[in-house]
């Protein structure tokens, strides 16, 4: 099938080069001409593991190709993605619709012969509605109809997400709609993966419902390792208790600085303020929310009082700067707030970011960017594993102290265990542990 993806960030690019993989034919359009350059070039301007390959493999076979004028690729298309972004609005924290409502005019005037035209954004319920109102009005002939299929792919394992998911979620209320929709996923439902065919609404609300669960579920884990460094208790050990629960499942119950990224922070603002409009407000995702920002800030008192009570004209050696490993997303990282936090007790901050230095020399200031975790290190006072970058899991631990000033290790996601640390020389203080 003719796919054409508006929209070439973290999602459109790995949702096109995914398509393309499964036999379609697929043009990624960016309005940004820089990102669409270098993908002509051959070049990601994200990292994503697998993802250079991926692309290289499907534009060689050419089936991929990349656009800034999606023009000719919307006429051509029998499905049109929608994949741009959809940040929390300025001021009042519902999401920022501007740009899906922009590629829909944008889509509108171009569109030729039936086209599907699918949201796959992240969007507020009711946005399909709006978005086939607007190709309505601006093109009252065309023969169109609007999908909702968001999209659930984690980033730094996306490929796999994409490939092998869960489970795909399509709102589609037409027949001839559904049939496109069904043939573009054949790949997947024949091999069993669960395709799940909803109202158009009823999928919207799928995917904010499911980021605010996981949101919840993150922070109740963080508030039950606060409790268990009260009482003596090992949260680790309460995650493995209550995991095995099949009720509760084990994933997503590992205790750190808070959650962050691209999605759970303005996807959990923005079902709080949808739910506010219909008034059926979600209290349970109010408080996420506000546990969850305040959390940021007490991971810089926590590591405050590791390092003794006044951190000023000490040096902090940060390791890990993304919101989580495998990707260069900083958007809004919880290292974002802790490091500010830091700077503003008098800490002098020196980091480390396997993939996220570039774009977090944009966001930090007066920040020290190491070329490794050992440079990192070099005449501090206290190490901060801040992410868990699989690098960060083997450190020598006894060489890292011949470099510190004082081997004090805040390990906030809890990747080494605190006997180990201790043998080798280092104060430990983790997450939720006794
Ligand atoms: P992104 O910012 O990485 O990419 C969006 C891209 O759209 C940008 O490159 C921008 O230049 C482009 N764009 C905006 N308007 C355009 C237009 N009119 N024409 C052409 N290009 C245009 O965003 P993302 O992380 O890929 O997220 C996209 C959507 O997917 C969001 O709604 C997000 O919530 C959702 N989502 C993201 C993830 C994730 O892990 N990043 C996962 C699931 C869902």
């Amino acid at each position: 099938m003719r796919v054409t993806m508006i929209g070439t960030g973290y999602v459109g690019l790995v949702s096109g080069a995914c398509f393309a993989d499964f036999g379609h034919e697929v043009v990624c359009v960016d309005k940004d001409p820089s990102k669409i350059e270098r993908l002509n070039r051959g070049e990601i301007p994200i990292f994503e593991p697998g993802l250079e390959q991926l692309v290289a493999d499907n534009v060689k076979a050419g089936r991929l190709s990349f656009a800034v004028d999606g023009a000719e690729a919307i006429r051509n298309a029998e499905v049109v993605f929608i994949a741009v972004g959809t940040p929390t609005r300025r001021g009042d924290g519902h999401a920022d619709l501007s740009y899906v409502y922009a590629a829909a005019e944008e889509i509108a005037g171009l569109i030729e012969g039936f086209t599907v035209v699918v949201t796959k954004s992240t969007v507020p319920v009711g946005t399909g509605d709006e978005v086939d109102a607007i190709i309505r009005r601006t093109n009252p002939d065309a023969q169109f109809a609007v999908v909702s299929n968001p999209e659930f792919l984690r980033e730094g394992a996306a490929i796999e997400d994409f490939k092998r998911p869960d489970r795909v979620v399509i709102g589609v209320e037409h027949d001839r709609a559904r049939e496109v929709m069904a043939e573009l996923y054949r790949p997947l439902s024949l091999n069993e993966f669960p395709v799940v065919y909803t109202s158009r609404r009823t999928s919207e609300l799928i995917k904010y419902a499911g980021n605010a669960f996981l949101a919840m579920k993150i922070t109740f884990i963080n508030e039950i390792a606060d409790l268990c460094e009260k009482v003596g208790a090992d949260v680790q050990q309460v995650a493995k208790g209550i995991g095995l629960d099949g009720r509760i499942g084990s994933k997503f119950l590992n205790p750190g600085p808070g959650y962050g990224g691209s999605c759970f922070p303005k996807d959990t603002i923005a079902l709080v303020r949808t739910a506010q409009q219909y008034e059926a407000p979600v209290r349970l995702i109010e408080t996420t929310v506000e546990v969850n920002d305040a959390r940021k800030l007490a991971m810089a008192e926590k590591i405050r009082r590791a390092a003794g009570g006044d951190i000023a004209g000490q040096t902090v050696a940060i390791l890990g700067l993304t919101f989580k490993p495998n990707t260069d997303d900083m958007r809004d990282s919880p290292s974002l707030a802790i490091i500010p936090a830091l700077q503003k007790m008098g800490a002098r901050v020196r980091a480390f970011d396997p993939e996220g230095m570039a774009e977090a020399r944009h966001l930090l200031s007066d920040v020290h960017f190491a070329e490794g975790p050992y440079q990192a290190v070099e005449d501090a006072d206290v190490l901060v594993i801040l992410t868990e970058w699989d690098q960060f899991r083997a450190l020598d631990l006894k060489r890292m102290k011949t470099l510190m000033r004082r081997p004090l290790l805040v390990d906030l996601r809890n990747i080494y265990r605190p006997h180990q640390a201790r043998n080798d020389g280092f104060e430990y203080v983790g997450v939720g542990k006794p």
